[in-house]
């Protein structure tokens, strides 16, 4: 018998995928499914950006790149962190990577030695978890409910860390419940980390672009300067400039840990593809009055499906800041119908009855709740929650 490591019956597969395949698999039996699991924008890439990488094509910039990336999209990225966050990066600070998720998995990679605890506030995006445990680390999940915005406090920050904690992660806005940390909680959070000067912090930013709170967006080094030699941020163009096939993500942070993420990278992927390289300057240096029409279609889109789900029996959803998520709470749906017993079984149910696809709130690690995207266009919205609301009634 073939023998697999001990590491792959550690982790799960995307819970996200399994949702998505279920629904593709539907699809193919003729059944109408529409689909709200998606974690990608619905808009094509811009017009300037793929251009850009058509003539990469032609100039012949079609070769291996340099592990961490090429010049100019180094250059593109700090002149990005310096414009929008106000931050000063060198380049032996930066590193670009297939996608954010591979900067979050180099950097788990790089600095987790078994028996340290990574710090992951719940609901959380499916794979931070599953990342800590590949990296032979424990994942330590802080629980933050609907009555607090899905946001930690300060205090139980505090409460989840001890001596053995490595790494915080903070994600806002947040996938999956669009909920954004303000300038004045990222300060109280601050605090807490001061005490705990070993401790680093992972900001994933990457859908700083998609928001739509009165503040300007802030993570928790624009807040706390201090914190900016123990924090990594990493960000990508995947979602604010829909560009998630191109696979290009970036981290920030200490020389030391950077070139430790870079060395992994080496052995593993080298560099992320060079034309996707070249499609990147063009996004963060080009225009970049092609984000607001994309977030106000996704922001029309929130108002519609929020105002739907409140209308509904059992269901009750905040509004968002930003995202194309909602996060619904949907535990007094489960208690009304019998054939019910968790989220999970009403997201499978759903399928079934409605013909809608979305994720159970297990996945994020927040039962009673289910993540739906709502990128997708206003006509399937309109379908999906008339089919949701078949299925619950009106409130
Ligand atoms: N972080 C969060 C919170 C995400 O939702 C995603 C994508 O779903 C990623 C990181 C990874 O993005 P990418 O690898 O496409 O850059």
């Amino acid at each position: 018998d073939i023998q697999l490591a001990e590491r792959v019956n550690r982790v799960k597969p995307s819970p996200t995928m399994a949702v998505t395949a279920r629904a593709a698999e539907m699809r193919a039996a003729g059944h109408d499914i529409i689909g709200l699991g998606a974690g990608e924008p619905d808009f094509d890439t811009p017009e300037h950006i793929s251009e850009a990488a058509i003539e990469a094509i032609r100039q012949g910039q079609t070769r291996y790149t340099a592990v961490d990336g090429t010049p100019a999209l180094k250059s593109a990225i700090i002149r990005k962190l310096q414009r929008d966050n106000a931050l000063a990066y060198e380049a032996n600070q930066i590193l670009v990577s297939s996608g954010a998720k591979q900067s979050l998995y180099n950097l788990f990679s790089a600095v987790l030695n078994p028996g340290d605890e990574v710090v992951i506030p719940a609901p959380y995006w499916v794979s931070y978890p599953d990342m800590a445990l590949l990296a032979d680390a424990t994942p330590v999940v802080i629980e933050a409910g609907q009555e607090q915005r899905f946001k930690i406090t300060p205090e139980q920050l505090e409460a989840a860390i001890t001596d053995h904690t490595r790494i915080v992660v903070l994600n806002s806005p947040s996938n999956p419940t669009g909920s954004a940390y303000s300038r004045a909680e990222f300060e109280a959070l601050g605090e807490v980390l001061r005490r705990h000067p070993d401790v680093l912090i992972a900001s994933d930013d990457i859908y700083e672009h998609i928001l739509w709170t009165e503040a300007p967006f802030c993570n928790i080094v624009m807040a706390c300067p201090d914190l900016f030699d123990r924090t990594v941020v990493v960000n990508g163009v995947s979602k604010g400039y829909a560009m998630t096939g191109w696979r290009i993500g970036y981290a920030a942070g200490p020389a030391k840990v950077i070139g430790a993420m870079k060395k992994i990278q080496s052995q593993s992927t080298s560099n992320a593809s060079s034309i996707s390289q070249a499609a990147s300057v063009a996004a963060l240096d080009g225009d970049q009055s092609v984000i607001p029409p994309m977030i106000k279609a996704f922001r029309d889109r929130h108002d519609y499906v929020v105002g739907r789900l409140n209308a509904m029996k059992g269901v009750s959803c905040i509004h968002g800041d930003g995202t194309f998520y909602a996060y619904p709470n949907v535990a007094g749906a489960i208690d009304a119908l019998e054939a019910v017993a968790d989220d999970t079984a009403l997201a499978e149910y759903l399928i079934d009855e409605a013909n809608v696809a979305l994720v159970p709130g297990t996945a994020f690690g927040l039962p009673g709740h289910v993540r739906i995207s709502y990128a997708t266009s206003m006509d399937n919205l309109e379908k999906a929650m008339d089919r949701l609301e078949a299925v619950f009634g009106k409130a």
